[in-house]
């Protein structure tokens, strides 16, 4: 039987194993029981020792190294990753999961990118591990799990998961409601449904069933449970950490998972490029995150309800725009078109557009889910008329709307703008970009200047 902790880390079981288990000194230190489940399980990675992960801290890596590079490398082998699918790894991934919760609560804010990763990492593998197990332990599992999830339920109502519908994790167009009760079962269905189906056989019932509602809606709500919980307990342990101090390992963790996520993302994101591609004369190049303002980089990593529209609306699709395409309209002083810089829309659409769709996602609540009509209002401001798209045959209906200065910032939109040093030198965030690829690049200068003259002097 397979154990519920492999679907629900937070089960209470979990508390257990975690107490005989955990030894945070040795998180970093290869781990032969580890390895040996490894080793056993052996498909996809007996080819390549880097694929096989050595100690608790490699296994929280993996992780998230599975979930980013399958959204976005395109040589992926889910393979390299099955040991994560196997029941035997349970015990390993659970305390994987406990550690990777401490490390997230204590370097990020809880609408981060890099929590929305860890929480999306979590739904992904229940997924996939549900997906692999075989029918008839599937169903059980679900309803044991979704059992201890809901309080041995009986029945459900929709006012039973209220906090999911009001986070808009579920939505109640994708439930099947009777008189407020939340259609699970097979049986239930067709005692529902007596009177259309009485004449149905029951094959056609079946499949009418599994097509509305099958596994998916129960998998759903217990998926989403789980991430609610976690969600809860990530605050918990960030409220805790007010009080206590950090363990060094979970520092440590901390730190390799930021530094893993910054590799990951320079190597495979499509639209932030690296350090050594700079425009400090102005010219077009793709953006540099790491010189973007304290603004942007909190509006794209989640800025809550208040002034969530406008941060993303008004000052971060200019933002975004102008500093890839025309990062000096300041100083040239001429109005101008998004096509005059990029005809055919593609950097628009595959780079900019994008990021902007990230921050909105990384919202809360996330802007499109809750007010859809704000794509719109983007496609306005990019110059492109009221519409749900950018097209060519629409631009100039409106105008290309320009960054907004600091002063305006700190006025209209006053959580997003944490000045750092660099800001007391500028008057608005495009100038800031500039000036600070203009720092790195010469950072960059100075670097490669030192190395050469190191290896001058180890030659002689
Ligand atoms: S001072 Fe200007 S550039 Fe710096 S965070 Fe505030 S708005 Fe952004």
């Amino acid at each position: 039987m397979v154990s519920r902790l492999f679907i629900n880390p937070m089960s209470i079981e979990s508390q257990e194993i975690l107490k005989e288990s955990i030894d945070l000194d040795s998180i970093f230190e290869h781990n032969q029981e580890l390895n040996n489940t490894l080793i056993h399980i052996g498909e996809g990675i007996l080819d390549d020792e880097t694929k096989i992960p050595n100690s608790y801290g490699d296994l929280v890596l993996k992780r998230i190294e599975w979930y980013f590079r399958e959204k976005n490398d395109k040589n992926f082998k889910i393979s390299e990753y099955s040991y994560f699918f196997n029941e035997s790894i349970y015990k390993f991934d659970l305390i994987a999961f406990h550690l990777c919760s401490q490390a997230i609560a204590w370097k990020y804010n809880l609408n981060s990118k890099e929590t929305k990763i860890f929480l999306e990492t979590e739904k992904r593998i229940i997924k996939e591990r549900l997906i692999r197990i075989n029918d008839e332990i599937r169903e059980s599992l679900i309803n044991k799990t979704l059992s201890e999830l809901l309080n041995n339920y009986d029945y459900l109502n929709w006012k039973d998961i209220l906090p999911l519908i009001r986070s808009k994790k579920i939505l109640l167009k994708d439930l099947i409601l009777i008189d407020g009760e939340i259609i699970l079962d097979e049986n239930e269905f067709e005692e529902k449904f007596y009177d259309r189906m009485e004449d149905w056989p029951h094959r056609r019932i079946e499949m009418v069933f599994n097509r509305l509602i099958g596994y998916k809606t129960k998998e759903l709500i217990l998926t989403q449970l789980i991430i609610e919980n976690t969600e809860e307990y990530l605050k918990n342990i960030k409220e805790k950490l007010q009080r206590i101090e950090i363990h060094p390992a979970i520092e440590e963790l901390s730190e390799k998972i930021a530094k893993l996520l910054e590799e990951l993302t320079e190597t495979y994101s499509k639209f932030y490029g690296g350090e050594g591609i700079l425009g400090v004369k102005g010219e077009m190049t793709a953006l540099n995150k790491n010189a973007f303002p304290p603004c942007a980089t909190n509006t794209i990593e989640g800025v809550k309800s208040g002034n969530r529209n406008d941060a993303i609306v008004l000052f971060l699709t200019s933002f975004v725009s102008y500093g890839r395409l025309n990062p000096q309209v300041f100083s040239k002083g001429i109005s101008s078109k998004i096509s005059d810089f990029d005809p055919d829309l593609k950097i628009t659409t595959e780079e900019i557009l994008p990021i902007i769709y990230e921050a909105a996602s990384n919202a809360v609540p996330p802007l499109f889910e809750d007010q859809p009509q704000e794509k719109i209002n983007i496609v306005s401001k990019l110059g492109f008329g009221m519409h749900d798209e950018i097209r060519i045959k629409n631009e100039g209906q409106t105008k290309w709307y320009t960054p907004m200065s600091c002063d305006k910032v700190k006025l209209h939109l006053t959580n997003i703008c944490k000045p750092d040093k660099v800001c007391k030198k500028i008057g608005n965030p495009l100038s800031y970009y500039s000036y600070k690829n203009w720092l790195l690049k010469n950072e960059n200068k100075e670097e490669l200047l030192k190395e050469k003259k190191k290896n001058n002097q180890i030659k002689k």
